[in-house]
């Protein structure tokens, strides 16, 4: 199965993929977390790349898409993948159609209010990944690998609002764009409230894509 994950940052995207990942066994594609590997590097791009992540800006569709293909094309994904992050323009969806034949697009739903609440209280753990908010883990540790967690750069309140922004203008166009293939779920409920349509969504669709 082939999904992309769309919704405005901290809708809760990463946590949904994890969840899909974990059940469908297929790989979770977040463009974000390949962008972070990629700042760690020292070369020009990481450079560039650190700049414009730091403002919430988006990373230029040419370097984006070529990324994407590259991992797409990676043996791990023969039996699907999920795109989390990507598409993020109209330029991008439509590159990607050139690459690949997505099944469905889950838009995942949440408030601006609620998001920007979530995104502040977020905390990343930088070795695994794992998503948790300061209310649940006040220790700041990761419970799954005991690395200390922090707070990404651009989740920090004036980036959060600029991010919103450009998702409004930029990456909620393309919900028109799939409008044939889109299934929607609220996520203001708890992780697991957010999963239970979206699973018994996928596994009938499972049985009809294989
Ligand atoms: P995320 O972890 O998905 O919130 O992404 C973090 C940042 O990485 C974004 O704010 C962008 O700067 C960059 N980024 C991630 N995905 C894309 C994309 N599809 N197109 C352009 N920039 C992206």
């Amino acid at each position: 199965m082939k999904i992309i994950l769309l919704g405005a940052p901290g809708s809760g995207k990463g946590t949904l993929a994890k969840k899909i990942s974990k059940d469908f066994d297929i790989p979770q594609i977040s463009t974000g977390d390949l962008f972070r590997a990629i700042v760690k590097e020292d070369s020009e791009l990481a450079s560039k790349v650190r700049e414009i992540m730091q403002s919430g800006g988006l990373v230029p569709d040419e370097v984006t898409i070529e990324i994407v293909k590259e991992r797409i094309a990676k043996d791990d994904c023969k039996k699907g993948f999920i795109l989390d992050g990507f598409p993020r323009t109209v330029n991008q969806a439509k590159a990607l159609e050139g690459i690949s034949q997505i099944d469905t697009v889950i838009l995942v739903d949440l408030a601006n209010e609620i998001i920007i609440d979530r995104l502040s209280a977020r905390r990343t753990c930088p070795n695994c990944g794992e998503i948790y908010s300061v209310q649940d883990n006040p220790e700041n540790v990761c419970k799954k690998c005991n690395s200390p967690l922090i707070q990404r750069d651009d989740d920090k309140p004036e980036t959060i609002r600029h991010r919103l922004e450009v998702y409004e203008q930029n990456t909620s166009p393309l919900i028109n764009f799939y409008s044939d293939r889109i299934f929607k779920v609220s996520s203001a409920g708890s992780p697991e409230e957010t999963y239970s349509p979206v699973k018994t969504f996928l596994s009938e669709m499972e049985g009809k894509v294989e």
